[in-house]
């Protein structure tokens, strides 16, 4: 109980009125837990696009994936501890709100009825989730609400064959082009390289080990205080 009340108030607090907003980027996953790869990708990516705001977007459960380990509200006060002193980052809630899987055609329906037609956004996805862009709901609409970034990752290759491909040699631009326009273009981009995943940080701690430095200091105090993973 504590923690939602706690989230509301970061909510409130953190999130500017949308509707004032001319540029926003959002990153989904599960950030089970959060930790510095997420962080600085999201670092360099707002900073890339020239974005008024990235948000964050944990998902209650993926389509895609095992339902994560830790509850939605525990992962939520994770981000919200990591990103407490970077005022153009904000905790999104929305699909921890919604029942069901967490589809992100959903998320940017809602988001562009919110900031308007004329707002520019951004949905970033690894590689890795990209190549697999066609299993996703409604995946060839999501360019009716929002641009796409594709972060290169390590061991990911851009698909050359199939449906997203195609999709991408139809709407690949450089990013300096998206801004221009509000949806509907996809970039590629190459970010610092940090090799670093909830999963092997989930086996260091359940192995005894210490996960210091892949995460902020106040994310793992947290984990340890909750017991989390463990
Ligand atoms: P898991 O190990 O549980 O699969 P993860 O560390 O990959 O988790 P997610 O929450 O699934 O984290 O990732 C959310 C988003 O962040 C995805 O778009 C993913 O591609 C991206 N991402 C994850 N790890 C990194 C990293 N080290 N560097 C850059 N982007 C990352």
């Amino acid at each position: 109980m504590r923690l939602s009340i706690i989230s509301t108030l970061k909510k409130i607090s953190v999130l500017p009125r949308i509707s004032v907003l001319n540029s926003l980027a959002v990153m989904g996953g599960t950030f089970d837990p959060i930790h510095i790869g997420h962080l600085r990708s999201a670092l360099e990516m707002r900073e890339l696009l020239g974005c008024e705001q990235l948000r964050f977007i944990p998902c209650l459960q993926s389509p895609h994936r095992a339902t994560p380990t830790v509850s939605g509200a525990l992962r939520l006060r994770m981000i919200e501890l990591a990103i407490v002193d970077e005022s153009d980052f904000a905790v999104d809630a929305r699909e921890l709100d919604r029942s069901g899987p967490s589809y992100t055609i959903d998320t940017l329906s809602e988001l562009r009825a919110e900031l308007g037609a004329h707002c520019t956004l951004y949905l970033i996805i690894g590689m890795d989730a990209f190549a697999e862009l066609d299993t996703w709901r409604r995946w060839r609409e999501l360019l009716d609400f929002a641009h796409i970034v594709v972060m290169q990752r390590p061991q990911s290759e851009v698909p050359r064959h199939g449906a997203v491909a195609r999709l991408l040699q139809e709407h690949q631009r450089d990013v300096s082009e998206l801004k221009k326009t509000a949806h509907g273009g996809i970039a590629v981009v190459t970010l610092t390289p940090l090799p670093i995943s909830a999963t092997a940080i989930r086996t260091l701690i359940s192995g005894k080990r210490s996960p210091r430095y892949l995460l902020p200091d106040a994310v793992w105090a947290f984990i340890r205080e909750q017991h989390l993973y463990v």
